[in-house]
């Protein structure tokens, strides 16, 4: 049975990583697919053939922190996919440093980029989705958005608002039928990690309780069951996908 079948998904960067495993597996469950991505023209053509044989897909170079940006991307969706039922907001980068060395520049270009942009998108499609009367959204958080982490100050913060705003949708929408959720990632091997030394990436995945870094599939099917009516009472929930790494 496809999960996911008839309905129109946007997923905010999907070139690499954590979104294209989104976007391989929502394809594979049926969804039409409108994915973003901030630069890499090249990644996104890619994925649209890649994808392109198993279902209706087109890349959109939309910059997830502009707001007005966040809207015509809407807008575009709406007019070539007639729909969305399903948003992932999961666009979102790194500047770490300890606060002593944390610039100005690098905490706003963080909180832009990983939390306005959840804000951006999510006033764009309640619209629709109201219209619709249904929807479901799904914001990209992190364990470090759940614990904190020292030399991330920037980015834990991004992520915990990130937990309070979708647990907040959930309690103003909840009556039209939209619901929202969080994954939150544990250490997941994408070009984002790849940025750590060697000895660190070890480090994490000796002290993972399942012994080994998530895949994107992994965080990808736990996206599958929020999106699809799998979870249609679920919303307000933060959804660990962490191999064990924190168990509240
Ligand atoms: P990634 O490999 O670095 O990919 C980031 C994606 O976001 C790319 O498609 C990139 O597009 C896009 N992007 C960046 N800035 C953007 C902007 N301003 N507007 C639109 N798109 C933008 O990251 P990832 O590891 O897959 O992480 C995906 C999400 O999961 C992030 O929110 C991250 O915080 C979260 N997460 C990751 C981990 C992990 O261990 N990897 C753990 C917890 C949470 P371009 O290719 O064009 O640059």
């Amino acid at each position: 049975m496809k999960l996911l079948e008839g309905k129109t998904a946007i997923i905010t960067g999907a070139t690499r990583g954590i979104g294209k495993g989104i976007a391989e597996v929502f394809a594979q469950n049926g969804a039409n697919i409108a994915f973003t991505y901030a630069s890499s023209v090249a990644k996104a053509e890619e994925l649209e053939k890649e994808l392109g044989s198993l279902t209706k897909i087109r890349g959109f170079q939309s910059d997830a922190s502009d707001f007005d940006s966040a809207q015509k991307l809407a807008d575009d969706v709406i007019k070539e996919f007639g729909q969305i039922d399903i948003v992932v907001n999961n666009a979102g980068i790194t500047k770490d440093n300890l606060i002593l060395r944390m610039s100005k520049e690098d905490w706003d270009e963080v909180i832009r980029i990983n939390l306005d942009s959840v804000f951006n998108l999510t006033k764009a499609i309640i619209k629709p989705m109201m219209k619709q009367k249904k929807g479901s959204i799904i914001n990209m958080s992190s364990v470090v958005g759940v614990k904190g982490n020292a030399g991330q100050a920037n980015y834990a913060a991004s992520k915990a608002g990130i937990i309070g705003f979708s647990k907040s949708i959930a309690l103003e929408l909840g009556s039209r039928n939209i619901r929202c959720n969080v994954v939150a990632p544990g250490f997941i091997e994408t070009e984002m990690t790849e940025a750590l030394d060697k000895k660190t990436i070890q480090e994490w995945r000796n002290n993972i309780p399942l012994k080994r870094g998530g895949t994107p599939e992994d965080i990808a099917n736990a996206c599958l069951y929020l999106a699809s009516d799998l979870s249609s009472y679920v919303t307000g929930h933060v959804l660990n996908v962490n191999g064990g790494m924190l168990t509240y």
